[in-house]
């Protein structure tokens, strides 16, 4: 049974939440500050951490960056609607997914499956990521669509690998950007769209109505997990 911590301060919410991870058949503990929701990390070993990110003293900020330092449980965020840049920095501390409160408790279930899913899905590794019609083969640096080989830049291929590792994940332009250093000087957010352009270009059956590199409005690009 998957083991889920649940930091919220709001005990209301608290309890919704733990009740229907009991119920989607979640082993549920709980902190309802910064923290006591680290001790709870350190000695119950979690597989997933429900984060609010307006918790008293210590926020839910400081608590993904504390965490990130010594493991990489995967984190969902709890955001009010008006903490949009600060779920950006989570995102870019390594927060793996947020939801917007209010919430359906449904959505979030489904939300902690996904991200479970992706996680296992990592562990495994590999040398070839296959997605759709797309496969990438990571030591020839090749990437087919279908039978036919696409000619990408080094750039491309670089972001197209980030996004492809873990389908589904959100990532910002500035995270696009760390995972591009190296093979490009380019400094400016806004040229990860003009890569992301390229790219589908190449890949997507329709580049206007892409279907594999998805674009989340406001925060930044995901590679599809359809
Ligand atoms: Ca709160």
């Amino acid at each position: 049974m998957k083991k889920i911590l649940v930091v919220e301060d709001e005990l209301k919410i608290a309890r919704l939440v733990r009740d229907y991870l009991h119920q989607a058949g979640f082993a549920v503990i709980e902190a309802s500050d910064g923290a006591s929701a680290l001790s709870l990390a350190r000695s119950e070993k979690p597989d997933m951490v429900v984060l609010d990110l307006g918790l008293p003293e210590m926020d839910g900020l400081d608590v993904t960056r504390r965490l990130r330092q010594s493991s990489s449980v995967p984190i969902i965020m709890l955001t009010a609607r008006s903490e949009e840049s600060d779920r950006i920095v989570g995102l870019e501390l390594g927060a793996d997914d947020y939801i917007v409160k209010p919430f359906s408790p449904k959505e979030l279930v489904a939300r902690i499956r996904a991200v479970l899913r992706r996680a296992d899905a990592t562990l495994g590794g590999g040398e070839l990521i296959r997605a759709g019609a797309v496969t990438i083969d990571l030591p020839k640096m090749r990437v087919t669509v279908g039978d036919a080989e696409a000619d990408l830049t080094a750039t491309e291929f670089e972001l197209l690998v980030t996004l492809a590792r873990h389908p589904g994940r959100i990532y910002t332009r500035a995270q696009l950007l760390d995972a591009l250093h190296g093979v490009s000087f380019e400094s400016y957010e806004r040229s990860v769209d003009a890569h992301i352009k390229n790219l589908r270009r190449k890949i997507e059956a329709d580049p206007r109505r892409p279907q594999l590199l998805l674009t989340v409005y406001g925060v930044g690009y995901k590679f599809s997990d359809a």
